[in-house]
């Protein structure tokens, strides 16, 4: 734990600036002494505060506007660029205001790091996300309560969850901060529904000012965040969009030439940072295979990699171990890394925001650094599908709901694929999962967290029939393969159903590396495997007949409508003549905007770089001239692929223990840790057998646990099938499990 680490340096500070305050002492003290120093210049306190823990003298644009605000007690909307400094404006008030600050977040990666990095500096403050076991998250909560900490960091999707919202109660929340609050518009390009719940919360803590913080806001977008929030007359601060540091650039490019021109402008940045976004996963690991056979020291990020991986990604980014990242637009948020020095779209993006954000990550120490855009005509094709996926017609979305209408529980248990394949349209995956995102906002569903169950392996030859059938070169597999077989023999020999995490963990050998063994000896036909399922639970909230669905469709086929727009100016951007910065700031609404000088058209008059093709180097290394800075050290690949998975050495059955222990049920259990609840029971039979849960009369009555002994004194306790024949309608799998397990236990 770090906690107060940071105290020891600060303290001394501390009490020079303010007389005998410090972090350590209880809070009813700190109250008492907090305004002795200064408690009539609450100004300079706060740059006193901005001294101690940036180490900044003055604010940045817009930073003391949006804070004098609060500190006057009025809810704001702060719009500014990435890497404007906007935490700045809620961590800064969060020291002095009474209670905690409380932060909304969608970046649940990040919480951890923005909440070390605050720790650093000496802003006591913590976070509660799914990372967390509900223990954890109530001990977090008590000491919010005792004032340990001045900002917690929540993500959205907790209020979902009634209990925790009810264990808020109590705690004063002096701010409300929004981080990312266009993710409650639909207008805007990440919209949340978890997002929607925020007003309810901003309610039950007592209306609090609230600060909703956004770095690409079009006009009606803040009009939207305003409604949504229900914010009445709220400041609004806007700063500059401008980013003179930043150079833009477009090249028209055949789809062949791309990586060409990918190369030229990395070797004209050499050992510096940068990005390159691309439309698809798919074409993001080729173009990292490209780039590393070519000796670029890169790596890749998207969205279809383990959530392991990708942090290690992420970190040998931020460290400069890696210079290049190849990325999908699912890096990035929240980002913070300074030195980057350029940014460049491989595929155009679908907006201008979008653009703007990620192109916007380059450069944020001030220095030079350019964004290039590689654009072929065919671009366009990628954001039209992405818009219809993400844009599914009225009639699909009712057809959805009409199939989930048919199963009688209210919840129901399915894969996006399986719902695609139940209404006749061919729809792909993503606009299923849109038609569900919007059924939830409409009050009719609610979607829980994706499900994952346990796949089904069983050897079909014996074990050394398998292991000859590998070969004697396949040294690894056939150690793995013997681990396995090792722990989880007559699992294998009777069919078990494996959850590769959990075997992954026992074993100690990465999850991957087990699931790519058993498909070989599943093709191989030497053992019998079916897939684990991944789902989704949803929750029929209300049923209605579909012609009194209320549903109003406008705000959709607007919806749509603008996306389209959306995409014809991204395009527009592209084909423009004038000055590209000030496209983008006239886009975003900044008027009397002066040419930045650099960028392509600037530079070329008219467009020279995009409407010839000429020798690029020459033009890119003129275009950028003053982007690239000092070569600084090589990446060494080799030595940074070393193994980084760190497994947990815990059980995942434990997890469940403590939950058990703190009086969850199973099914409460389940949703806790996001577990399917057979997987749960799977868990209690365990921690049975090994003697960690002793009693088991609260699972089965102590007069049923007698008619299942009795059955299975029948039947023999090896198998549960024969013990469940017995018994047939008496008693159920878990009930035969548990007691089984009890009797092993013995
Ligand atoms: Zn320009």
């Amino acid at each position: 734990m770090t906690e107060t680490i940071w105290f020891v340096n600060l303290k001394l500070v501390y009490n020079k600036i303010f007389v005998n305050y410090n972090y350590n002492m209880p809070i009813e003290i700190k109250k008492q002494l907090m305004p002795l120093n200064r408690k009539d210049d609450l100004q300079g306190q706060m740059r006193e505060l901005l001294k101690i823990h940036y180490g900044f003298k003055d604010y940045r644009p817009g930073q003391a506007e949006v804070i004098n605000n609060i500190l006057a007690g009025k809810s704001t909307v702060v719009i500014m660029p990435t890497g404007g400094g906007k935490s700045l404006c809620y961590q800064l008030p969060a020291l002095i205001l009474e209670g905690i600050t409380m932060v909304i977040s969608p970046l649940i990666a990040l919480m951890k790091d923005q909440v070390d990095s605050l720790e650093r500096i000496g802003i006591p403050a913590t976070f509660i996300n799914s990372s967390l076991t509900l223990a954890e998250c109530y001990d977090r909560l008590e000491k919010v309560k005792n004032g340990r900490f001045k900002l917690l960091y929540i993500a959205p999707e907790r209020f979902y969850n009634n209990e925790f919202k009810n264990a808020l109660a109590g705690i004063k929340v002096s701010l409300f901060a929004i981080d990312e609050a266009h993710c409650i518009s639909q207008w805007g390009h990440d919209f949340r529904p978890s997002y929607l719940k925020l007003k309810e919360i901003i309610k039950f803590a007592g209306q609090p000012p609230v600060m909703a913080l956004t770095a690409t806001a079009t006009p009606e977008v803040r009009v939207d965040i305003i409604k949504q929030l229900d914010l009445e007359n709220p400041e609004i601060v806007i700063t500059g969009f401008s980013r003179p540091n930043l150079q833009f650039g477009v090249i028209q490019a055949d789809e062949g030439r791309k990586p060409e021109y990918v190369m030229d402008a990395i070797s004209s940045a050499p050992g510096q940072s940068g990005i390159i976004y691309v439309g698809t996963r798919a074409r993001a690991d080729e173009l990292l295979s490209y780039l590393l056979q070519n000796n670029i020291e890169a790596v890749s990020y998207h969205a279809g990699m383990e959530a392991e991986d990708r942090r290690w990604v992420q970190e040998n980014f931020m460290n400069g171990k890696a210079n290049v990242i190849v990325a999908t637009n699912a890096f990035g948020l929240g980002i913070d890394k300074k030195d980057i020095r350029f940014v460049i779209h491989y595929d155009m993006p679908g907006t201008v925001e979008a653009y703007y954000q990620e192109a916007g990550r380059a450069g944020r120490d001030g220095r030079p650094s350019f964004c290039l855009m590689l654009y072929n005509s065919r671009d366009r094709y990628l954001q039209e599908f992405f818009i219809k996926g993400d844009n599914p017609p009225p009639e699909v979305i009712l057809k959805i709901y009409e199939t989930l209408l048919n199963y009688n529980s209210d919840k129901v248990l399915i894969t996006y694929a399986e719902l695609g394949e139940m209404i006749t349209e061919s729809m792909p995956d993503m606009a299923i999962g849109t038609a569900l995102k919007f059924l939830e906002r409409e009050g009719y569903i609610l979607r829980s967290r994706e499900k994952a169950g346990s796949a089904y392996l069983k050897f079909n030859s014996d074990f050394d029939a398998i292991v000859n059938s590998l070969g004697p070169r396949a040294k690894i597999q056939i150690e793995i393969l013997n681990k396995l077989n090792g722990k989880f023999f007559s699992e294998l020999k009777n069919g078990w159903d494996i959850n590769f995490e959990e075997a992954a963990e026992i074993i100690n050998v990465k999850k991957d590396s087990i699931i790519r063994l058993v498909r070989k000896l599943s093709d191989e036909g030497l053992v019998e495997y079916r897939p684990p399922f991944r789902g989704t639970e949803i929750n029929i909230l209300k049923r209605a007949e579909l012609e009194n669905v209320d549903i109003d469709f406008t705000a959709h086929k607007n919806k749509l409508k603008k996306a389209y727009e959306k995409l014809d100016q991204i395009e527009e951007y592209v084909y423009n003549f004038g000055c590209r910065q000030k496209y983008i700031l006239n886009y975003f609404g900044e008027k009397d905007v002066e040419n930045c000088g650099k960028c392509d058209s600037c530079l070329t008059k008219n467009g020279y770089l995009r409407k010839h093709e000429p020798p690029r180097k020459k033009i890119l290394s003129r275009w950028h001239r003053g982007a690239a800075g000092k070569k600084t050290g090589n990446f060494a690949m080799s030595e940074n692929l070393a193994p980084k998975a760190k497994l947990s050495t815990k059980l995942t059955q434990l997890d469940t223990l403590e939950l058990y222990n703190n009086g969850l049920s199973i099914d409460k259990i389940a949703e806790q840790r996001g577990l399917k609840e057979s997987t749960i029971s799977a868990h209690l039979g365990y921690l049975i057998e090994k003697g960690l849960i002793k009693n088991i009369d609260k699972l089965v009555a102590p007069k049923q646990q007698n008619i299942i002994i009795k059955a299975i004194k029948k039947a023999g306790r090896e198998k549960l099938t024969p013990i469940k024949e017995e018994l047939g309608d008496k008693a159920s799998w878990d009930e035969i499990r548990y007691v089984v397990a009890k009797m092993k236990a013995k």
